[in-house]
């Protein structure tokens, strides 16, 4: 139980992170991630600690290339 408060208390200090962690402009351009807790492809902004779903606001996703442009 302790150890579940102890990652619970990790991952939020990761969401609060990645969220106040502003990438350079350089690298201020949009990347294709697919969750892989909703299955759901979304555009969002890349970073270098983590992507957020845009369907369900899960970190696990991972970058994937970007799908046929009929299907965007
Ligand atoms: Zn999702």
């Amino acid at each position: 139980m302790l150890l579940l408060i102890k990652l619970r208390l990790l991952t939020a200090e990761l969401f609060m992170q990645i969220e106040a962690t502003v990438m350079p402009s350089d690298y201020r351009y949009k990347v294709w991630i697919l969750c892989n807790d909703c299955n759901g492809m979304s555009e969002v902004f890349l970073h270098i600690i983590g992507h957020k779903c845009s369907g369900c606001q899960s970190y696990n996703t991972r970058t994937v290339a970007p799908p046929p442009a009929d299907l965007q």
